[in-house]
């Protein structure tokens, strides 16, 4: 092969599968490039109303009908039943303390339900993405798109408008070298190495206040929450939904657990460790930490106590420090898609729809125009939106992990999300495509959630909680979110239990 390519992307996850379609739906001519092959493991399951709405879109723009197919659990159950996903009705938390079985009251004073479906049918969905994004490199094969597995860009050198690349495989008794050119490169390999060797970027966590670090796996025979709460007579009736079928939030001393189920009994769990809470304690491999915590929490340890780690992954993956940002989101002749040009953090399940945000961005500027000039100017204007992206989610995590301890403030930083979420779906609805992934180009809301982060923070920093202060402060976030809330969004006569957030789709 000595062939010039418009694009050649690198990394075939959902995100640089997707956009080489798209890519390809608009007439250019792409390569993909893939380190590893699937179906592969790979963490960062949990879906949202935005992730499905850009789904469609993109489903409908670029004529990739299976899209939409995937953008809904009642759609994905008739076209691909085989293909495993999870119900994702919604968002749901359950503080947990040391030594201590789980506690609530009629009132539901330790839980919070956020639908974000109003039925089974059009709810989100918990992607296997092993299967996820296996289907989507058939599709990528079908398109006709050129794909490489097993095989790493080992040289880039660019020359004028031109990479001259070389491709290197390492596929058992098949390896080989080839040489092809390429217009453009994405970076969609979902981290700061490769971008750091050929274009000479350099990564950070320096901007963030989020400072998280993750440990997970699948597993088997782990007990459903739903059953346990059920079990131990706890008030379930008004749920607005089965919380198994959820993104399941248990918040801990030191941090948070995440549980996504799918539809073969496989649950995703994992537990993000709040490094600026640790204070120091030193961290041990990540079977002992799992172990360690997991028995801390008595509850937690009964869902966990025929658990096992299933054979994919086969063992308890630890990250370094979850966030990054990358200096520049492109350069001349190449661009990073959103999960390799920074992440925050799992919380509020944002990866994925801004993963699909990046792409949608990036096909409809190459789409739009072939003018060079036309397209950096594009460029320009979408990094300084992703910076302000990273930093809007960043400031709202933060603010979660600054109120874990204290549930009814985390309850009210929970709200700041879901604000700023339904005020893009909603523009989204209308057919107004906001520049940027919740909204995070307008300057007020950025205002409003860096005060409250900034308030949480000098809360915590001097332990001064008082009932009075945090019922203030509380008051305050309401009336911030008022103009965004139509749901009823922190009403006490909710109970924690909001049945209808969800716009209807
Ligand atoms: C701990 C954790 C939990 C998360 N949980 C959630 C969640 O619940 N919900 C959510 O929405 N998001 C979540 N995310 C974010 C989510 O993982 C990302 O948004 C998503 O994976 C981005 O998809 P992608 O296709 O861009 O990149 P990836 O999924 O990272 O895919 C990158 C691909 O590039 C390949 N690759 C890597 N290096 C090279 C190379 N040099 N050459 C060629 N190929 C290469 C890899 O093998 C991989 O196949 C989570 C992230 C983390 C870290």
């Amino acid at each position: 092969m000595k062939k010039t390519f418009d694009f050649l992307i690198a990394g075939s996850g959902f995100g640089g599968s997707i956009l080489a379609m798209c890519l390809a739906q608009s007439g250019y001519e792409v390569c993909m490039v893939e380190r590893g092959s699937h179906p592969r493991f790979a963490v960062g399951e949990s879906s949202t109303p935005i992730a499905d709405m850009i789904l469609r879109d993109l489903s409908e723009q670029y004529d990739l009908p299976f899209l939409k197919e995937i953008s809904r659990y009642g759609e994905w159950q008739k076209h691909h039943p085989k293909m495993v996903c999870g119900l994702k009705r919604g968002f749901s938390y359950y503080p947990h303390s040391p030594g201590k079985l789980f506690a609530s009251d009629l009132k539901h004073k330790n839980e919070l339900l956020v639908a974000a479906s109003t039925d089974d049918d059009n709810s989100d969905t918990n992607w296997l993405r092993s299967d996820v994004d296996s289907f989507l490199i058939q599709q990528v094969k079908r398109h006709g798109i050129e794909n490489f597995e097993m095989t790493e860009i080992t040289e880039a050198a660019r020359e004028g408008s031109l990479w001259h690349v070389l491709l290197e495989s390492k596929e058992n008794g098949n390896g080989f070298k080839q040489r092809c050119n390429a217009r453009w490169i994405i970076d969609a390999t979902g981290s700061a190495a490769f971008s750091g060797k050929f274009f000479r970027t350099r990564s950070s966590a320096s901007a963030f206040h989020t400072n998280s670090s993750a440990i997970y796996s699948h597993f088997e025979g782990a007990g459903r929450w739903f059953n346990y709460l059920k079990k131990n007579g706890f008030h379930t009736d008004d749920y607005p939904y089965n919380p198994d079928h959820s993104a399941l939030h248990h918040l801990i001393e030191e941090g948070w657990i995440w549980m996504l189920r799918f539809n073969n009994d496989l649950l995703s769990a994992g537990i993000v460790l709040d490094n600026n809470n640790l204070n120091g304690k030193s961290i041990h491999d990540p079977e002992s930490i799992w172990n360690q915590i997991i028995s801390k929490y008595p509850s937690l340890k009964q869902l966990f106590a025929n658990a096992e780690q299933a054979n994919v992954p086969g063992k308890l993956i630890q990250s370094g420090r979850l966030q990054r940002r990358l200096d520049s989101l492109y350069g001349v002749g190449w661009v990073a898609l959103n999960h390799t040009a920074g992440f925050v953090d799992p919380l509020h399940s944002t990866g994925i729809a801004h993963t699909l945000s990046g792409v949608e961005k990036l096909a409809g500027l190459f789409s739009a125009s072939r003018n060079d000039g036309a397209i950096y100017r594009k460029l320009e204007k979408l990094e300084h939106i992703f910076f302000q992206e990273l930093e809007l989610i960043d400031l709202m995590v933060s603010s979660c992990y600054l109120t874990n301890t204290r549930f009814e403030l985390f309850t009210a930083a929970v709200m700041l999300y879901f604000a700023a979420s339904v005020t893009y779906e909603k523009n989204r609805l209308k057919g107004d495509i906001p520049d940027a992934f919740l909204c995070a180009n307008q300057p007020e809301l950025i205002f409003t959630i860096k005060r409250f982060q900034e308030e949480f923070s000098r809360m915590n920093g001097i332990g001064e909680y008082s009932e009075s202060a945090v019922n203030h402060l509380i008051r305050d976030i309401k009336q911030a979110i008022e103009p965004f809330n139509d749901a009823g969004l922190m009403e006490p006569a909710r109970n924690n239990m909001y049945h209808h957030t969800a716009i209807t789709l």
